[in-house]
């Protein structure tokens, strides 16, 4: 029985981490996360850390 309580609380966990990392992607650890490199401007490609845009007015890859 307590097995069972274990099992499906570690089952349980594996879920929430599932959906937690399909909800919100960008909440994840930088070491999880699938990036090529810091954030780059998408019209000028000067890199932007610590904005989300950049002062030629494009956005951030
Ligand atoms: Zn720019």
């Amino acid at each position: 029985m307590l097995l069972k309580i274990i099992f499906i609380f570690l089952g349980a966990m594996v879920l929430i981490a599932l959906i937690g990392r399909a909800l919100f992607p960008s909440a994840l650890p930088r070491v999880l996360r699938k990036r090529k490199g810091p954030p780059v401007c998408d019209s000028c490609g000067r890199y932007l850390i610590g904005r989300k845009g950049c002062d030629c007015g494009g956005r951030a890859k």
